[in-house]
């Protein structure tokens, strides 16, 4: 099998006493849109900003590309690209000019006349005007910035924390377009969030993080698939109360003849006990994310 594009091996990280990451073990694949998901304070800008060594681990390693991430850091951030949850620019420069500043780090091993073309694809495509002075753009524009600055040494790796605040829907429908197209390409992806709609839409794996400790990986399908079903019944008569509390349901609310829960088990259980009911309505659907994530954190 191929090297993974990124390995974390039991990666931890303690801000003196204050517990950032802890024992985190993962593999990031050539070419997958990998999401990082957890609320805020979970450890996703501290595992990031480990990966790309502007802090360094406590304990445990990483490789990025195969190459340890503190020793081979130089020779790796070539070809990643970074966009950090919060971007600082000097505010009197130009995007333009600012721009061709990030490019200029590249110039060793990049072409600059491909930087300058990809620089004017992607503004054109964010709709980010070049020479619009940094302290002039609003929020959203200046993650724009980010986002070109991220992208326009062709990256193999795409590092992004955080990327869609302060994007409005279309720009972020547009963004979500660049991210599949590079994927295309054949760039890997990684991509945290707290928001968890977007991720369902755009990842193909998640890896899902909480008070600095790994929950679960797994594919966005298994995630939804074979783990919990959202169920609604509606009866011809009342349905007693405590009648869903059982092997494999949780979240049950029962009202009058209706009642709705998840469920996670044998599905012909579940059949069982829905069939001693004369029903007049089911529905058995994949929640989305949020509602698998609210049970994670339960
Ligand atoms: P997330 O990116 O998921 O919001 P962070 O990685 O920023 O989470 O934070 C993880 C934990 O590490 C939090 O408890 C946070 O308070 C702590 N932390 C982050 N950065 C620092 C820092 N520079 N000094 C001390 N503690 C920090």
């Amino acid at each position: 099998m191929a090297t993974p594009v990124i390995t974390l091996n039991k990666l931890t990280k303690y801000y003196g006493k204050t517990r950032g990451i802890l024992d985190l073990s993962f593999s990031v694949e050539e070419g997958e849109i990998f999401g990082f998901i957890g609320p805020n304070g979970a450890g996703k800008s501290t595992t990031i900003r480990t990966l790309l060594s502007l802090i360094y681990p406590t304990s445990g390693s990483a490789a990025i590309f195969g190459l340890d991430i503190i020793k081979d850091r130089v020779k790796i951030l070539q070809d990643v690209g970074y966009l950090p949850s919060e971007v600082f620019y000097y505010d009197s420069m130009r995007v333009r000019e600012l721009l061709r500043y990030s490019a200029s780090f590249y110039k060793k091993t990049k072409n600059m006349e491909e930087c300058e073309r990809r620089m004017h694809e992607l503004c054109e495509l964010l709709e980010l005007d070049i020479n619009r002075k940094i302290e002039d753009l609003s929020y959203g524009n200046r993650k724009k910035v980010g986002i070109v600055q991220g992208m326009l040494h062709s990256p193999k790796l795409l590092i992004l924390d955080e990327p869609t605040g302060g994007l409005d829907p279309l720009m972020q429908a547009r963004f979500f377009e660049l991210i599949r197209r590079e994927r295309e390409k054949g760039v890997t992806v990684l991509f945290s969030s707290h928001i968890l709609s977007e991720v369902q839409n755009l990842c193909d794996r998640v890896a899902i993080i909480r008070d600095g400790q790994l929950v679960q990986v797994d594919s966005i399908s298994a995630l939804r698939e074979n783990t919990y079903k959202r169920v609604y019944a509606e009866a011809e008569g009342e349905i007693p109360a405590g009648y869903f509390d059982g092997d494999g349901i949780t979240a049950a609310e029962i009202q009058g003849n209706s009642a709705t829960f998840l469920f996670s088990g044998n599905i012909n259980d579940l059949l069982s006990k829905l069939a001693s009911l004369s029903l007049t309505n089911l529905i058995i659907e994949e929640p989305d994310l949020e509602e698998l994530f609210m049970h994670y954190y339960r």
